[in-house]
């Protein structure tokens, strides 16, 4: 039995993502729906009225082992296993169509989910997410080695084929859920893997609908497989099996070191895509009307709850003013809501945990001597909606200026001509180093800055620059390995030397004329 609140939520669905609720709930493994093998269901919650609307298998370890069974028989000699790029070209190509065919579908099952703002889910996780399978599509007919000419000389016909990596494990975060997984699982299947998915707990459902239009598609069975469940439990099983060839893990930090602990046992390979605390710096000649906008969505775009959000401002003070009156002013404007409704651009955090921590830091900035510049309150009286928030006069030692929020936070700090400089340094005193950008006009000091900061991803007069021809990762804590562009191919890759004499040759750390 729902709550009329929640009931109040579905009514806002199309008629779609209303039929694809009644029938989701189960696991996804082989082509097809199955139950937990415990039985068990976890509840999933409105972000915006923290009501539970529906339940969805819990998988555990038994079902992670049954979907692994189903990606190693798909990948080791399954009917995928025999196909030639073209068709595996045009098995993703039409994968993209059907996304976008159920765009709409998907993205009000986003916002259900996940709170965020179903205009933003619709124009930018979902839209990027089909383009992305037709780029990584181009992909499937252009992996190839290379013919390499021995040092030696020697007559030996020496090649290099590169093949999918194998079976993947896939674990992604509730943040943007299905922009997630699709960044992971388009490359994937474009260099022919097979996958088991583990989709954050919070956000179970469009990774479910996925793989109903896997199988649509005309994929083999095994190849996608979705096991919801904890990450203890089903995530933890996942990185560590021993019959998954690598992990791709999106995330915290630290449940990304506990990934890489789990992937020891059998080596698999890693890739991580981790937090992020990243720098905006302002200097005093940039243009100011043309950089609010992009510092507000720079921060506050999904509820702060992107991990390169720039989260840390460091702004001259000829223009401090300016800059903290116009973010704050453009912040007030943003529209808060609930996720469903097309209107809104600010939607609550995913959850009431989230909520908490994120309203613990706020307290703790002002208590570590920050100040509450705007924003900062509860919005409404149920869900977790909070005011985007900026913290101002911060120094590089408060806790959040240090650590990643996760939430609507901002802080600043201003610096003077005497830190032109060295406010890059400060900007780089980061365990982190996913995103950052630089505000100036100076073309000069745009590319000196953009050369220093220590970042994945670097804005000039912008902040968020995603695109899926672009690599996208981190430097340092902020993980492994880069996706997006034909870094994604390589991850999803290994490569093998091939040397062909005309046979008889002596067995020698190099080959000489005589081995031909
Ligand atoms: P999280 O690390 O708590 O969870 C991510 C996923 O890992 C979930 O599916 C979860 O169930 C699973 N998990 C948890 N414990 C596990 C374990 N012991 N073993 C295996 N799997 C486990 O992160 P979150 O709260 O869902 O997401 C927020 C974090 O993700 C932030 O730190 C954010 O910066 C980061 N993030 C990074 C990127 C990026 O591309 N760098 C993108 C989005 C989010």
């Amino acid at each position: 039995e729902l709550s009329a609140r929640a009931e109040d939520t579905l009514a806002l669905l199309g008629a779609d993502a209303t039929a694809f609720l009644a029938r989701a709930g189960k696991l996804h493994i082989n082509g097809a729906w199955v139950d937990a093998t415990s039985g068990k269901t976890f509840a999933v919650t409105d972000p915006s009225t923290g009501e539970v609307f529906t339940h969805v298998a819990e998988g555990g370890s038994a079902d992670i082992d049954l979907a692994v069974a189903a990606a190693r028989a798909a990948f080791d000699h399954g009917p995928w296993s025999k196909l030639s790029p073209m068709e595996r070209s045009k098995l993703v190509w039409r994968l993209g169509d059907l996304i976008e065919k159920h765009a709409d579908e998907f993205a009000q099952l986003e916002a259900l989910d996940n709170g965020k703002p179903v205009t933003d889910a619709r124009m930018g996780d979902v839209t990027f997410s089909y383009e992305l399978f037709r780029y990584m599509a181009g992909w499937s007919t252009k992996i190839h080695g290379e013919t390499i000419p021995l040092t030696s000389g020697a007559p030996v016909h020496a090649y290099t084929l590169r093949e999918p990596v194998g079976v993947c494990g896939q674990i992604v975060p509730w943040n943007f859920s299905f922009m997630m997984m699709c960044w992971k699982v388009a490359p994937a299947l474009a260099a022919g893997c097979t996958i088991v998915l583990k989709p954050a707990e919070q956000t179970p459902l469009t990774a479910l609908r996925l793989a109903e239009l896997v199988v649509e598609a005309g994929f083999p069975p095994g190849v996608f497989n979705v096991v919801n469940g904890l990450g203890e439990t089903a995530g933890a099983a996942l990185a560590a099996h021993p019959r998954v060839d690598k992990i791709a893990f999106t995330g915290s930090t630290e449940v990304g070191k506990l990934i890489l602990d789990a992937a020891k046992g059998n080596l698999k390979k890693v890739s991580l895509e981790l937090g992020g605390k990243s720098p905006m710096i302002v200097y005093d000649d940039a243009d100011i009307e043309a950089a609010i906008p992009a510092l507000a969505y720079g921060c506050f775009y999904n509820m702060g709850q992107t991990c390169t959000a720039g989260t840390r401002l460091y702004v001259h003070e000829k223009v401090a003013d300016r800059v903290l009156a116009g973010v704050a002013e453009f912040a007030r404007g943003m529209k808060i809501g609930k996720g469903l409704d097309p209107a809104t651009q600010i939607g609550p955090l995913v959850s009431e945990e989230q909520f908490a921590r994120v309203t613990a830091y706020v307290e703790a900035g002002q208590r570590e001597g920050a100040k509450l510049y705007s924003g900062g309150q509860r919005h409404g009286t149920s869900g977790y909606f909070l005011e985007p928030t900026i913290l101002s006069e911060t120094t590089a030692d408060m806790s959040v200026v240090r650590e990643e929020i996760f939430g609507p936070v901002l802080v600043a700090r201003t610096f003077g001509d005497d830190e032109a400089e060295s406010i890059v340094d400060e900007a780089n005193a980061s365990i982190y180093g996913l995103a950052a950008s630089v505000f100036t006009r100076d073309v000069g000091r745009a590319h000196r800055v953009a050369k220093r900061l220590k970042a994945g991803t670097i804005g000039v007069n912008t902040h968020h620059v995603i695109d899926p021809a672009l690599p996208f990762g981190g430097f340092r804590q902020s993980g492994w390995g880069r996706e997006q562009g034909y870094e994604a191919i390589l991850l999803y890759t290994e490569v093998k030397s091939i040397g062909a004499t005309a046979g008889g040759g002596i067995c020698r750390l190099t080959l000489g004329p005589e081995d031909a």
